[in-house]
């Protein structure tokens, strides 16, 4: 027994998303289906234009509706240090954090050779070359402290050796409001590392 082809339809793409199973995906259609039709239209016109309207931006590979985009124009940020993350939501958080201040590279992924990733499918050439263009001083590394997060990062280093810059890494240690015996000992002993002068 089958719902009419369209509810079929839809349930059969809503199981394409993430964490969607056909459970999820009959009650979101059932949901769509009795909703209001001015917000249906309005969901499908937002899926169209994230397709439609925006791309990456050709400088620093940034989500964005203008390439370049508005952080790689705005004259304020400092203009010789890049932030290296793996993803445009890592951007997002550490703009929160300092709003206004940096300018970024996205990588669009990491290094991780048990699926196959290696240096060329990540954006670490157009790195280079930015380096380069740009006349950068800095690059802070802010890849996550996970395997493929450090071995990204140590690559990096190696391949910008050459380049008379300096290379820093995001400091890893015990959370904002954490509590010391609750971490686990690896982050001590890279809150031990990377601790500073009072
Ligand atoms: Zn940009």
């Amino acid at each position: 027994m089958y719902y009419p082809e369209p509810i079929e339809h839809l349930i059969t793409n809503l199981t394409k998303l993430p964490g969607i199973g056909r459970k999820t995906a009959t009650r979101l259609a059932f949901f769509l289906l009795n909703a209001n039709r001015d917000y249906v239209l309005e969901l499908s016109k937002s899926l169209a234009d994230i397709k439609d309207r925006i791309r990456l931006c050709s400088t620093c590979f940034n989500l964005t509706e203008k390439d370049p985009c508005e952080i790689c124009t705005d004259e304020k940020r400092e203009k010789d240090i890049l932030c290296v993350v793996e993803e445009p939501s890592h951007m997002m958080v550490i703009e929160s954090s300092y709003p206004n201040h940096y300018r970024f590279h996205i990588l669009h992924g990491v290094i991780n050779p048990l699926e196959g990733i290696g240096p060329d499918d990540i954006r670490l050439n157009e790195l280079k070359e930015r380096i380069k263009k740009e006349q950068i001083r800095e690059i802070i590394i802010a890849t996550n402290p996970n395997i493929e997060g450090n071995t990204t990062a140590h690559y990096i280093s190696e391949i910008l050796k050459g380049y008379n810059i300096r290379i820093t890494r995001i400091a890893f240690g015990i959370p904002i409001g954490g509590d010391i015996v609750y971490t686990d000992p690896q982050t001590i002993k890279s809150s031990l590392d990377n601790r500073k002068d009072l």
